[in-house]
This record gives structure tokens, sequence and C-alpha cells, in this order.
């Protein structure tokens, strides 16, 4: 049996309380399909090891961590202590850049016993996974300010698009469009108003499509597509977009679908060449801290979606079906309405895998 290396990083707040809900899921998971796990946990990235080193990591994180297999990751961030820019940039963003995660993913599905804010939608009618490109385009640090203090200041903050990574982050999800049954991309542009990279992106959507004969695909401008993603959320399936325009998208999808307490999330180097992490979309919720109340189902369905890029659909799927169940008739945490804690809900969904 090969053992698979996950490098366990809970992180702040929250992330530390649902951390081992979902590492008792993929357990009973592995138990059942007979996979091997081996974890290992770390303190940082956090703001606690800010504290004590004046940084959210070692230096030598990146040698401590290459050798992993995957990155399960809770939550990082403290504003009381640590400004956010600072936890993000100090953590998560070398993370995605230095091992090349270029790929954002995240499913966003309407499951049956959670509370839609969207009127007459049923289970079934969200059904779609965001692919965002992400190590590139608008979050670019090339840039800079001239003239401060001046009448004459400017800032001036460029967009970098590259035929590499705007095809790659393109073929991912034209290949992850052909292997669901609806077989539909939506690409996310703006090439009426940003006339120079959007037009770019357009043309290489049409170039990497022909490849794929079988997926019908279209493209909206960006805000008439964050419309349609709360009017008509039934019409999509792949959707892929730019860094800015995906990170935008991967909140408001979540958010059409629920709670933000079981929405998931990936940040994949598909090549394997360096570790891929996995983390809920929420974040630390330094609100609820402490209360053992937090919704532990979106760091489950992490565990879910690591499982099945390292290879182990069946465990995926076993997982998913099983927070299914427990959406419908298990325990329930506050923000879906119960009275259950993080434990409980963790300990039932682990009896039910
Ligand atoms: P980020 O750290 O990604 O910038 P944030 O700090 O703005 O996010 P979150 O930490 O995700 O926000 O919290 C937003 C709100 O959602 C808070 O009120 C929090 O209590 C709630 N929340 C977040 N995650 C969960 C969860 N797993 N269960 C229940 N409530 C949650
Ligand atoms: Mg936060």
């Amino acid at each position: 049996m090969r053992i698979h290396k996950v490098a366990v990083l809970a992180g702040d707040g929250i992330g530390k309380e649902v951390m081992p809900e979902g590492i008792r899921a993929v357990e009973a998971a592995a138990r059942r399909f007979g996979i091997g796990i081996e974890w290992a946990s770390f303190d940082w990235p956090s703001c606690d090891y800010y504290q004590a080193h004046g940084k959210m990591m070692p230096d030598d994180w990146k040698e401590q961590l290459a050798g992993f297999d995957a990155l399960f990751f809770g939550a990082v961030g403290w504003p009381e202590t640590v400004p956010d820019h600072i936890s993000l940039w100090g953590s998560l963003l070398k993370f995605r850049r230095q091992f090349d995660q270029y790929i954002n993913l995240r499913p966003v599905r309407l499951l049956p016993g959670v509370p839609c804010p969207l009127a007459n939608k049923q289970p079934g009618d969200i059904d779609m996974v965001i692919v965002r490109e992400n190590t590139e385009g608008e979050y670019s640090s090339v840039g800079g300010r001239m003239f401060e203090g001046t009448e004459r200041e400017f800032v001036l903050q460029e967009a970098v698009f590259t035929r590499t990574g705007v095809d790659r982050a393109l073929k991912f999800a034209f290949e992850l469009a052909q292997k669901r049954p609806k077989k539909h991309l939506t690409s996310a542009t703006k090439s009426n108003g940003i006339s120079i990279s959007m037009p770019y992106w357009d043309e290489r959507v049409e170039a990497i499509g022909a490849d794929y004969p079988e997926v019908r695909h279209d493209k909206y401008h960006i805000d008439i597509l964050a419309a349609r993603f709360v009017l008509s959320p039934e019409r999509f399936d792949v959707v892929v977009a730019s860094n800015l325009f995906g990170d935008i998208l991967s909140d408001l999808g979540p958010a059409c679908a629920g709670t933000i307490g079981i929405a998931p999330s990936a940040n994949l180097n598909p090549e394997r060449g360096f570790p891929s992490l996995f983390e809920p979309v929420h974040g630390s919720a330094p609100d609820i801290y402490g209360k053992n109340i937090a919704n532990p189902i979106a760091m489950i369905w992490c565990g879910a979606m690591m499982l099945d890029f390292l290879g182990h659909r069946e465990a995926h799927d076993a997982i998913v079906a099983a927070v299914e169940r427990c959406l419908v008739d298990g325990p329930r945490t506050p923000d879906l309405g119960g009275t259950a804690d993080t434990t409980a809900v963790g300990q039932a969904i682990a009896a039910m895998i």
C-alpha cells in the first residue's frame, strides 16, 4: 500500500477546531478503503507563531513542506494581533506562488437540507465548479507610486497574462468540463471594457476550446455573469476565470448555495511537482472561535477533495455522501439552525462514512 504523506496546517481560530474533524473523516474513509495516510502536524503558519517569531513561518518552510503529497490547511488570520495582509501574504500566498498551485478549484452545490438564500431554488439547481487562475493576472506586483504627496501623484498596477499561465488554467477547466455530464464551460471576461488583456483571454479560450469539441463553451462579461449567478445559477457547469474575477465568483458562488461553513476549495499543482493545498473557503472566524460551534463540513469536504486528488475517487464519494446524509437528518451546527457542536457533527459524519 502506498502511504500518502499529508502535512496538517491547522492555523488560527476555528481552523484549529475544524481540523480534527477533517482528519477524522479522512481517517474513516482511509480505513474503509484501505488507504494509507501519514499525518504530520505543524504549528505554523499561524498568528501565534508570528507573535513568537515575527513571521508566519520559518525561513525553511519550503524545504520542510516540499516532500508532502498534500497540505491540509485550516485557516489563518487573527486581525486583533496581526493585520490580515501580513498573515495572508506570509503564508497562503507564498504556498500558491512557490508551490505553483495555479488552479484554485471550488465546487459549488446546493445540497438538500441547506437553506438557500435565493428564491425558488431546489437542491440540484446549483451544481458547478469554479476554476480560478491562481498565480498571475490582475494580482501581479508590477507597478508603483510616483510623485507621492503632490498633485501629480499617480499609482500604476499592471495585470500579467502569460500564454503558459492562461493556457494551463484553460486546459484544466476544459478537461474538467469534458469529464462532467453537462460538458459545458463558461468563461468570465470583460473584453468590452478591458481592451488588451481580456480580448487575449477570449482568444485563448477559443484556441484551447478547439481541442475539446465535445465541450460547449460560452462567455459572459463579469458584471452580467455575477448577476446570472444569483438569478439563474442552474445555467452553469464549469466556470473558468482569471485571478481577480475568479476570486470574486468563488465567494459569490458558495454564498448562493447557502452557508460558508460547508464550502471547500483546493489550490492545485496538477503536475504534482509540488504539494497541493486543500482549505475551507471560510476564514478563522474569530467571532465564534473557542465555542466549538464552527461547522466542520467545509473542512471535511476538503478532505474528500484531497483524497480525490490523491487518486481515491471512491473515498471522495463516500465522504460527500456522508455529508449529504448528515445535512438531511444528522446533527447541525448553529449556522444551519441546529444546536450540535463541531465534534458531534464530525463524529456523526465519520460514523456514516
Ligand atoms: P477570510 O479570513 O477568508 O478573509 P473572514 O475573516 O472575512 O474571511 P470568516 O472567518 O470566513 O470571514 O467568517 C465570516 C463569517 O462567517 C463569520 O461571522 C463567521 O463566524 C462565519 N463562519 C465562517 N466559517 C464558519 C463555520 N465553519 N461555521 C460557522 N460559521 C462560520
Ligand atoms: Mg479572516
